[in-house]
């Protein structure tokens, strides 16, 4: 095992560590359904791979993570719980990339902050729950997917996976975990929802009819992502208490509105796949009214380096 754990500190791992969109208990002391104001680490695209020393171009994806750790851990406000968006994995979701991952994460458990993973077309989720074994996973609430839900103080997050076929560019969310969320967000309604999952869930013409919030470094990337992207968008929008939609997948840092809902790309931890891109992670906190979004990039120097955005909460 990559992690040594005696009893007492296997019982508190367990209690602190989640995967598959599980809830850390530890965290909840810290940002917890009864908080004020959570704050939260979102992390998309590490893909770390078995090999630490492996690169892809220039990048080291376990430097990457490292310093975006180094990062997180030095933060100010203290995110206490990490979200990661998926692509975990190198690229067809080998178990040993989980276990380095596991290694990587040890610093941030530690700290008693609570984890939570979603999974992307770069995860595999046989190999995800093995190398994951004895740690907590909650339980899914849609069948062959790894789906749940957060309440994390003023704003509940609704954690999707859309993993459909392992190492293929496009994902889907698939109807039975769309009827899951639509009467998920409709019996939580007495907060604001945050959405995530990997892919993205746009068309380019969503993004040009859309509010530009946050411009993307120089050009949107034409990558496939939700194969049910429409449907996602008629259940986000027929529920007025949803916010935003976050994904990853693109390995692009940018934000637009579309139908009074806020759409947020994270960047990735990894490899842009274009130089003007910011590799990072992304500090966000939520209060009563609004949701505050910091760019942290890697690269201090980056245009986009902390650059902030403000989601007001809908109905707020
Ligand atoms: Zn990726």
């Amino acid at each position: 095992m990559p992690i040594e754990w005696g009893g007492m500190n296997r019982r508190r791992f367990l209690a602190e560590v989640g995967a598959a969109g599980a809830v850390l208990l530890a965290g909840q002391a810290q940002a917890g359904a009864e908080s004020n104001i959570s704050t939260i680490a979102l992390l998309s695209d590490t893909h770390i791979a078995a090999d630490p020393t492996l690169r892809r171009g220039d990048v080291n994806m376990s430097e990457h993570f490292k310093a975006v750790r180094e990062d997180l851990l030095a933060c100010p406000t203290k995110p206490a719980t990490v979200l990661i968006n998926g692509d975990c994995a190198f690229l067809d979701g080998q178990e040993g990339d989980y276990r380095t991952l596991i290694e990587h994460l040890e610093p941030i458990r530690k700290g008693g902050r609570s984890i939570a993973m979603n999974l992307g077309n770069h995860d595999d989720r046989a190999s995800f729950t093995r190398a994951f074994e004895g740690f907590h996973f909650s339980d899914s609430p849609v069948a062959d997917k790894h789906a749940t839900v957060i309440d994390a103080g003023p704003v509940r997050w609704f954690l999707l996976d859309s993993l459909e076929k392992v190492n293929d560019t496009p994902g889907t969310l698939g109807e039975k975990q769309l009827t899951w969320l639509d009467a998920s967000l409709a019996k939580h309604s007495d907060k604001p929802a945050l959405v995530m999952a990997h892919h993205n869930p746009h068309v380019l013409p969503m993004i040009e009819k859309g509010e530009v919030v946050v411009p993307v470094a120089k050009n949107h990337l034409p990558v496939p992502g939700l194969t049910d992207a429409d449907r996602l968008v008629d259940v986000l929008r027929s529920h007025k208490h949803v916010t935003a939609y976050f994904y990853g997948h693109t390995h692009q840092w940018n934000v637009f509105r579309w139908e009074g809902i806020y759409f947020v790309n994270l960047p990735c931890v990894a490899y842009p796949f274009t130089p003007v891109d910011p590799a990072g992670w992304v500090l966000c906190q939520s209060q009563a009214m609004h949701t505050d979004l910091e760019l942290c990039s890697l690269d201090k120097t980056h245009p986009m380096h902390a650059q902030k955005v403000k989601l007001p909460h809908r109905g707020a």
